[in-house]
């Protein structure tokens, strides 16, 4: 049945009622392939490692290598974690696994991302390892949430190329208690091509054994050392 046209209009929602106008989001200008964002904290532009220290010893500079505008892990130095704090991110690096790797498995061209420090050794770790022509288990390939959640995709790029991690990281949330609020999230791209796409996480990284939480705050950033010559550039961060 059709109804008057005045009915019609009656029945019709007003498409401005659903119009959101404010708050506007802020502008910010996009980075480039070498640039960071307008709104972000560089954290390494290839020349210094002044937002960085020690994970063992955080009153201690950290010790990696910087040289022609990247950051290499110097092995057995131990892991570096920033110098601040973060809650929830959108963090942006490029590594690059060495050409020349004598090793296979777990020992060819590993580091990791460590997406909040919880201590020397410990956090949430997304896997950084040589992965174009190199078998170790899935949940333990580059782009993995170590022995938690698989990359979608193998989007490795050869040893020797740079390749790019963008990381969205939503952290834990913890009651007073201690109890655990809500997991840590993780959406992440492998050299532009979704990864992990907002997997819940079980806990801390763990090499043995099941994954739990520890009520924790704001924490650092973490890059491992697993003693190979893994570089690092490009590395920016906006807090969210
Ligand atoms: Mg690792």
């Amino acid at each position: 049945m059709l109804l008057p046209a005045a009915a019609q209009d009656r029945q019709q929602p007003d498409p401005a009622a659903t119009e959101v106008w404010t708050p506007e989001p802020a502008r910010v200008a996009p980075g480039s392939a070498a640039g960071a964002p307008s709104d972000a904290l560089v954290l390494f532009d290839g020349k210094d490692l002044r937002e960085w220290v020690s994970a063992a010893s955080p009153g201690k500079p950290a010790g990696w290598f910087v040289a022609d505008g990247m950051l290499t892990v110097r092995g057995g130095s131990g892991d570096i974690q920033t110098r601040r704090s973060f809650r929830d991110y959108q963090i942006h690096l490029e590594w690059r696994a060495p050409a020349s790797l004598a090793g296979s498995g777990q020992a060819r061209g590993n580091s990791g991302l460590f997406l909040a420090s919880t201590g020397n050794g410990s956090g949430y770790e997304i896997q950084i390892l040589d992965c174009a022509d190199n078998k170790t288990y899935a949940n333990g390939q580059a782009a993995s949430i170590y022995k938690q959640h698989i990359p979608l995709v193998n989007a490795c790029a050869p040893a020797g190329q740079w390749q790019t991690y963008d990381v969205i990281w939503t952290a834990p949330r913890f009651s007073d208690d201690g109890a655990l609020a809500s997991p840590a999230y993780v959406t992440a791209l492998h050299n532009g091509i979704v990864v992990q796409n907002h997997v819940a996480l079980h806990g801390e990284t763990v090499y043995a054994g099941k994954p739990t939480y520890r009520r924790h705050g704001p924490a650092p950033i973490k890059l491992q050392d697993h003693g190979d010559p893994v570089s690092f550039r490009n590395i920016w961060i906006r807090p969210l």
